[in-house]
């Protein structure tokens, strides 16, 4: 144990995490060279297109330091904001934490807050000034901002890159001196962290685990904590590229258990697993429960899918736990979910991770933040809905989350970000002068302004040299209206809003506008209206098509017929029919896309 070392990299976004760890990897000889690709650890698909880390992904390696044999557990995060969930969770296993900085772009806002993450959890930090060999980089600069954010001495600063592989003996010098051994009894009873699982279709569940006492041996028999499931550990073993089977995991490690277990629900990150003969007593402190920030439906596109999609929800969120949902039915779409997510990309990827993973196709319904209604009785009810807001007479008043957001960038673009966060019905809290270059400012805004498109506008406007963070800061009283928008008369649930009052016509108007172009033509007119109550406030029509597309194969082959009627079929794919319009899934989001 006392030779153990399990650290992880936290860093802003695209800071070089992911580069980092392969050098590491390869230094270490942990992959030969035959399986090296870029970003090795980024083995979802869906990272790799992407370019960014979603999951946290831990990995062991071997390394002999002065004629002692070290095991160092290497935990990669994702760097943003939306993921900072996995992130806490690693960090929950580790520890010690390299934290990164790009020696061009300097502290960003997730560099603070990863930060943060790791001092609350008592991490060393080894701090490291990546990418040196970039033409601008400015190390002098850079490293006064890290010995001013953690109070470290310039010394123990290490220049490195992961790109040209420099520094990469001294960062690993540095885990094994300066990261402390995990403490923790081998001798008492078991006590491993759960802190991640991967629904395997053929294995049943993997779960990883971190040892915090005790060791586990395969074919124990262990009970899980929090649902009190028992089970046999068929196979244990440590994190390699491939999964390594061990007859035992020693205190203090990091692993993998595999024991048939097909039920998803059975299986929690954070719970504690022991063994059934001398059990542990007590659980080890999960994790701080997680807070959605944005909430959606997510319905089959087959409506004889809900069953399907309730087990693949199930699966997912075995590999995702910030992910919370609870069925919902709505008027228009009938059975599905509301969902819970930590911004728009985490939609985004619960999306299509379903698609992709699962082989589900389903419609996401206009996301929307969580308001807290007290209705003329007095009673508080949580509205995360447009559908479940009650009519007007029966509100007494609505209140709105409300963030603190920080916002790192250059001075220049100071002005511009202030009219945008006005625009979004922000106040500036604060304005520090970070160097004399770099601002950071703090804002109250409403949750709802933000989720959304604000960060694109913030990149645009700032050329990309600004980054966000934000935490909610609690509720406020907000002049909130609902949106709703009728097709043909009929109000259709799920592509209501619940919006700002001064900001309901200009939105209404809008979006009418944006649904006129995403709704496709069908075979007779439809009416978009939006209204505020009784009161229609915007109208657009689409109208009907004219040409029957098959007309031109009139007498012509049929092969060609039938691939236009495919083609057509697939085309189809997202589209909801609603009463008798097909609606695609872009108009669902059409909230997002007006400004
Ligand atoms: P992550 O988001 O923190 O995991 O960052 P990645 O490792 O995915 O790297 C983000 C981008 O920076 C990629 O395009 C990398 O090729 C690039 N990059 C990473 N490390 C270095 C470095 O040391 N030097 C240079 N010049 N580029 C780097
Ligand atoms: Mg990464």
């Amino acid at each position: 144990m006392k030779n153990i070392r399990n650290f992880c990299i936290i860093a802003h976004i695209d800071h070089g995490k992911s580069t980092l760890a392969d050098r590491l990897l390869e230094f270490t000889k942990t992959v030969t060279h035959r399986e090296m690709q870029a970003q090795l650890l980024d083995d979802m698909d869906l990272e790799r297109e992407r370019g960014i880390t979603i999951k946290s992904h831990a990995i062991q390696m071997d390394y002999l330091l002065d004629g002692e044999q070290y095991t160092l557990n290497l935990i990669d995060t994702p760097g943003h904001v939306d993921f900072s969930y996995e992130v806490s969770r690693s960090i929950a296993a580790c520890e010690g934490a390299l934290l990164l900085v790009d020696a061009a772009q300097g502290i960003e806002a997730q560099t603070i807050s990863n930060l943060y993450l790791a001092i609350n959890h008592d991490l060393v930090i080894i701090p490291v000034l990546n990418k040196i060999d970039l033409p601008g980089a400015m190390p002098e600069e850079v490293k006064d901002q890290i010995v001013d954010l953690i109070g470290c001495d310039r010394e123990e600063i290490i220049h490195a890159s992961g790109k040209e592989g420099i520094g990469i003996e001294e960062i690993l010098y540095a885990i094994v001196h300066r990261v402390p051994a995990p403490k923790g009894d081998p001798d008492a009873p078991l006590q491993a962290l759960i802190f991640d699982s991967v629904f395997n279709s053929y294995r049943g569940i993997e779960v990883i685990f971190r040892i915090k006492n005790g060791s586990v041996r395969k074919g124990d028999r262990v009970k899980f904590m929090a649902t009190g499931k028992e089970y046999f550990a068929d196979e244990i073993g440590t994190l390699r590229l491939q999964k390594q089977p061990k007859e035992v995991v020693e205190c203090g490690d990091v692993g993998y258990l595999i024991s048939g277990i097909k039920v998803a629900r059975e299986v929690k990150v954070g719970d504690t697993f022991t063994h059934i003969h001398r059990p542990s007593p007590t659980m080890i402190r999960g994790f701080e429960e997680v807070k959605p920030m944005v909430f959606a439906g997510i319905y089959p596109v087959e409506t004889s899918e809900y069953e399907d999609l309730r087990d693949a929800m199930e699966k997912l969120q075995l590999n995702d736990a910030a992910l919370v949902w609870e069925p919902e039915t709505s008027a228009a779409l009938g059975f599905g979910f509301r969902c819970g997510f930590l911004g728009m990309l985490h939609m985004e990827i619960v999306q299509e991770r379903l698609e992709r993973e699962f082989d589900m196709t389903v419609i996401t319904t206009v996301p929307s933040v969580q308001f807290n209604v007290i209705n003329s009785k007095g009673e508080l009810m949580r509205v995360s809905a447009p559908s479940e807001m009650p009519d007007p007479n029966f509100i007494g008043s609505i209140e709105e989350p409300f963030i603190n957001a920080q916002i790192i960038s250059k001075s220049e673009y100071v002005g511009a970000i202030m009219t945008l966060c006005m625009d979004k019905r922000g106040m500036l809290k604060n304005q520090i002068y970070l160097t004399a270059d770099r601002v950071e400012l703090q804002f109250s805004m409403p949750l709802a302004e933000v989720v959304f498109d604000f960060f694109d506008r913030l990149k645009t406007i700032s050329r990309g040299y600004a980054s966000l963070d934000y935490e909610l800061s609690g509720y406020q009283e907000s002049d909130m209206v609902k949106l709703d928008i009728m097709l043909n008369g009929d109000r259709v649930d799920a592509l209501s809003a619940i919006v700002h009052r001064t900001k309901a016509y200009e939105w209404g108007k809008k979006l009418c506008e944006k649904l006129r172009e995403l709704i496709p033509r069908q075979m007779f007119e439809i009416a978009i209206q939006a209204a505020i109550g009784q009161k229609v406030i915007a109208r657009e029509t689409v109208k009907a098509m004219r040409k029957d597309v098959l007309a031109k194969c009139y007498g012509g082959d049929i092969s060609r017929k039938r691939k236009l009627l495919d083609k057509q079929k697939k085309g189809k794919k997202r589209m909801r029919q609603v009463g008798n319009v097909e609606i695609p899934q872009e108009a669902f989001m059409a909230v997002l896309k007006i400004n």
